[in-house]
């Protein structure tokens, strides 16, 4: 099984294609932002899955 790969998503937010290695947290975008308490809360009640990296940072900054 090849987990290098990640797999393709299309960002529920703003609708862009983005690829997570969601199977890989170590690698996963969501993981290369910084966000706090209040992001974290935000995106679980809004989206099942992870933004693409321009909404994760968007989120990030409107969440500081
Ligand atoms: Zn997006
Ligand atoms: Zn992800």
């Amino acid at each position: 099984m090849n987990t290098s790969q990640g797999i393709e998503k299309v960002c529920p937010r703003c609708g862009a294609p983005f690829i997570c290695h969601h199977e890989n947290p170590a690698i996963c975008q969501c993981a290369g932002i910084t966000l706090n308490k209040n992001a974290r809360a935000y995106l679980r009640t809004h989206y099942r899955d992870c933004l693409c990296r321009a909404c994760l940072l968007e989120v990030a900054r409107e969440m500081q």
